[in-house]
């Protein structure tokens, strides 16, 4: 019988993981099949529900269900309970496993890029639920020095006293980090701005940008943010959300079936999707 794997948020109509996964599904000859669903936030219960009674193999979690989906599972893996948010989860056996592949996916991107990731001086820009799987994710794999701007500071102040892994953090006013850019060797934008329709904002200046810098905005539409152009400009390396989004599948799609998938061939197909050139 076909295994049923699925997407659940709201809105949901402009995912990209039904064409990607449906893809690999194809491309590696297994029987299954994924599909986004439409769920109302007073709905989820009853959908989880629904997805034990119908026996589906496994399914992504998306916003706004990230967090409230936590209670209704049946087991929660440790990074996923301190990041305090699940965006996997396996079916084993009838039992609900929640796994967060978001924090993971990202650092997958960066540790392939740097071999000595832990010893770079990262700033985060942001103290929302992305940046807080990454930070968690960058602590949990031993990078020391992670240093966090944002807004509203209590948010980010929060975030790096909720941690439970030892790192070394300063918490930013957004002003002081951009008098501090120099110092970075990795700086990973989390927040939404600079996002489409949006896209005329950036978070921080980047005066004081060191060359040597490599940047990364997971934003993915656009393709290049404002923040990105600004970076490519002044030399750095830059690095846009589609490896982070590719990479998330990915990992999910290995608890699920045991395969890595080709990481490449899904960037293909999700940069055609969006109508864009690999970058
Ligand atoms: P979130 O939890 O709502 O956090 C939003 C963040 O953006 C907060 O730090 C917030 O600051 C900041 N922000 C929003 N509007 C702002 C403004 N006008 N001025 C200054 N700061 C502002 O959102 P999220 O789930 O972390 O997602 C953030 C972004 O990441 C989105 O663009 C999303 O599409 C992207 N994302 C990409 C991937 C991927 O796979 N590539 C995965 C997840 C998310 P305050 O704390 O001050 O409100």
């Amino acid at each position: 019988m076909k295994s049923l794997y699925a997407v659940i948020g709201k809105p949901i109509a402009h995912s990209m993981s039904p064409v990607m996964h449906n893809d690999l599904f194809q491309h590696y000859e297994l029987d299954a099949h994924y599909h986004a669903f439409a769920i109302e936030p007073d709905d989820l219960a009853d959908a989880v529900k629904g997805f034990r009674a119908i026996g589906i193999s496994g399914f992504n979690v998306t916003v706004p269900h990230k967090v409230a989906i936590m209670p209704l599972l049946d087991e929660i893996d440790p990074l996923a309970r301190s990041i305090g948010a699940v965006n996997t989860v396996v079916n084993e056996n009838g039992r609900l496993i929640g796994y967060n592949t978001d924090g993971s996916g990202f650092v997958l991107g960066l540790k392939n890029k740097f071999d000595d990731l832990e010893s770079k001086k990262v700033l985060i820009i942001g103290a929302g639920g992305a940046a807080r799987a990454i930070y968690f994710t960058m602590a949990h794999v031993g990078v020391k020095h992670l240093d966090i701007t944002n807004r509203t500071i209590t948010k980010a102040e929060n975030l790096a006293n909720d941690c439970p892994y030892s790192v070394n953090t300063s918490i930013l006013q957004l002003e002081e980090a951009e008098n501090r850019l120099g110092a970075y060797d990795i700086i990973i934008q989390t927040t939404s701005i600079g996002m489409a329709p949006q896209t005329e904002c950036e978070p921080l200046s980047l005066h004081n940008l060191s060359k040597n810098a490599f940047v990364s905005d997971i934003i993915y539409n656009p393709l290049e943010t404002r923040l990105l152009k600004m970076a490519r400009e002044k030399a750095a390396n830059t690095q846009n959300g589609i490896e982070m989004f590719v990479n998330q599948g990915a990992l999910a799609f290995e608890k699920w079936t045991g395969i890595m998938p080709d990481t490449s061939r899904m960037t293909t197909k999700v940069l055609t999707q969006l109508g864009g050139t690999k970058c």
